[in-house]
């Protein structure tokens, strides 16, 4: 039950750390359905049986997108939930070419659960893209951002393949699985 209470506490704490940002998408969903989703794709991926990383996953943005600490975190949700939300962080100290380059060459090295989370939330990424892409992106930036994502996926793949196939699913409803 003290999990039950932690997963829920970490929605809370996201929610309202998220509660003024939307989507990118014409539709601006809630920023909060992108970090739902995330959560439960690595939910079903790993069965239930870490907790840790779905409370992760709920939180994977607020440091780099909310004014958020990692010691907030770790005091709100332990050491290793923090961690792995630091270790999908980028750097907004950098300019975001950089950022960009860097998450596909961190890819490959990060531990599996922060790779089980970015290929989650590239997902959702893509997802995003098929249904509701963000008004005034041509099919050319659509494709830019899809080949980035492929490749920092790339360097995720092999630590679990239900998410494997997921990514490969996402990648087929946004273009039909032609970006190499
Ligand atoms: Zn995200």
């Amino acid at each position: 039950m003290v999990s039950l209470i932690a997963v829920t506490k970490a929605y809370h704490f996201t929610a309202m750390k998220h509660v003024n940002q939307r989507r990118k998408g014409v539709a601006a969903e809630p920023y909060i359905n992108h970090l739902t989703e995330v959560a439960e794709l690595v939910a079903v991926a790993t069965r239930g049986n870490d907790i840790d990383l779905v409370m992760a996953a709920v939180l994977h943005d607020t440091i780099e997108d909310t004014a958020t600490t990692m010691e907030e975190l770790a005091a709100a949700f332990g050491l290793r939930v923090a961690e792995l939300v630091a270790e999908v962080t980028d750097d907004k100290n950098l300019p975001k070419p950089e950022r960009k380059r860097l998450q596909v060459e961190h890819a490959a090295h990060a531990s599996p659960r922060a790779k089980m989370i970015k290929i989650a939330d590239k997902v959702s990424n893509l997802r995003a893209l098929g249904s509701s892409p963000p008004a005034g992106w041509s099919k050319a930036r659509i494709a830019q951002y899809v080949a980035w994502a492929t490749e920092v996926v790339a360097g995720c793949r092999g630590v679990n393949a239900w998410l494997d196939n997921e990514f490969d699913k996402a990648l087929t409803l946004v273009c039909g699985g032609e970006i190499s």
